[in-house]
């Protein structure tokens, strides 16, 4: 008799045992109340470490001393920062002199004060980040890969540069291309390059999928994608399973962070987290009391182990939550979901409804053939939401459109009601037409 043992192949995230070795660790593995208890001290640390070398949290933190928190109910007693503190203060945040900055990264000026937002980095700051990378690349990338990245890399320590550096550590061929510009052309060095990996900007390699299937492109080389950005819709990653037959990765990362924060591992069930060298929380956005495992919250976030600018409970505006029990690859870290939108970007259609980009991203790129959309919304009586969706190849009838943004919960309803007038643009785009790397941007009038 002929047994067959239905085996199942556990991968664990390499990013355990790079933890365990990151904290010290003496156990055979890792032990989550050791995480745990090193976390409170680099907290207890940087709390100590910030307070007396920068003006900003000498200032923010007072009242607070190192003495004061002795466990993480305590540390949930300092105030949060976001992103107005860091335009307004980012340079009182420094805890080093000028001269030990390494890299300045300076972010989009298009909050309302019009100030940008700069992130200091030492070169020990950015060591880590590169250590991180090398560790969460090791998840999908194996010796001897063929690895396109299509983020930016050409100054010395951009998120591409220290990407390259760790496939080098990793012994795969790092190829340095930059943010897509040209879909031709990046389409045409996958295969001349015979690129079996690629990280990139999501909506950018929709793109490239849609295109290269249009074309009816053969080349079937791509194995693994990482997707590195803040929100991931789904609808993405399923198209660009089908499309280039590979497995997609995701990773979460902001320049706060020191840009890399998460990755996910061959389960996919969420990310595994950079937990040695950042703290998260998810919390209740309005109360900013933590939320338990399972609901949604906004992240927010404390490094660790950076020297240059600490940021010490920083709200990311980002929505997601810990998924409660353990994943499927056997570690005992724990995972954070995919990052379910940001919070500003809520169109509020009715009393009880908001409008979520992500609902829209979820339904919109789901249909085959659509490669971008942007939306506009004008709040009147009725209010007016106009979708404007480019396609390649045929293009789509408004009708099917419609028909999908019409299941997202209070659309129909305030259609039917006449508050809300729905208007649907579909157009074809040329292959010359490339996606914005951020965000489809809501107009709000
Ligand atoms: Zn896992």
């Amino acid at each position: 008799m002929i047994i067959i043992v239905n085996k199942i192949e556990k991968i664990k995230t390499p990013l355990e045992q790079w933890i365990k070795i990151k904290i010290n660790s003496g156990k055979d593995s890792l032990d989550p109340a050791e995480l745990s208890l090193y976390q409170l001290k680099k907290i207890q640390e940087v709390i100590d470490y910030a307070g007396k070398e920068s003006t900003f949290y000498r200032k923010h933190l007072k009242g607070f001393t190192v003495r004061d928190i002795s466990s993480i109910e305590d540390f949930r007693g300092i105030p949060f920062i976001d992103e107005s503190d860091i335009r307004n203060h980012g340079g009182q945040m420094l805890c080093v002199s000028q001269d030990e900055i390494n890299r300045v990264v300076t972010l989009d000026s298009s909050g309302t004060t019009g100030v940008p937002k700069r992130i200091f980095f030492t070169s020990d700051d950015q060591e880590l980040t590169l250590d991180f990378f090398r560790h969460g690349m090791s998840v999908l990338t194996n010796h001897g890969d063929r690895v396109l990245i299509l983020l930016p890399c050409e100054l010395p320590g951009s998120v591409g540069d220290l990407l390259a550096s760790s496939i080098e550590r990793l012994g795969a061929l790092p190829v340095k291309h930059g943010v897509v510009t040209s879909v031709h052309k990046v389409l045409a060095k996958i295969e001349q390059e015979r690129i079996n990996v690629i990280v990139g900007i999501p909506v950018q390699l929709l793109a490239l999928a849609r295109f290269h299937e249009a074309a009816g492109g053969s080349y079937a080389g791509i194995e693994r994608i990482l997707l590195s950005t803040d929100n991931v819709p789904l609808s993405i990653m399923n198209a660009l399973q089908q499309i280039f037959g590979c497995e997609v990765f995701n990773h979460y990362g902001m320049t706060e962070m020191g840009l890399g924060g998460g990755v996910d591992c061959r389960s996919h069930g969420g990310y595994h987290l950079r937990e040695a060298d950042l703290y998260f929380e998810i919390i209740d956005p309005d109360t900013g009391e933590p939320v338990p495992d399972g609901e949604y919250g906004e992240v927010v976030f404390t490094t660790l182990t950076r020297r240059g600018m600490p940021l010490i409970r920083y709200r990311t505006g980002d929505i997601s939550r810990f998924i409660p029990g353990m994943c499927g690859c056997g570690t005992v870290l724990r995972r954070m979901d995919y990052i379910r939108g940001r919070i500003s970007a809520n169109i509020k259609i009715s009393d009880v409804h908001y409008l979520k980009l992500s609902e829209l991203d979820e339904k919109i790129f789901a249909i085959p053939g659509v490669v971008d959309f942007s939306v506009n919304f004008r709040r009147e009586n009725p209010s007016r939401l106009a979708i404007a969706v480019r396609s390649v190849k045929n293009e789509i009838k408004a009708g099917i459109i419609t028909d999908e943004i019409k299941i997202i919960p209070g659309i129909e309803e305030q259609v039917k009601a006449g508050k809300l007038e729905l208007s649907v643009n579909s157009s074809l785009s040329d292959s010359s037409y490339i996606p914005a790397a951020g965000k489809r941007i809501i107009h709000l009038i």
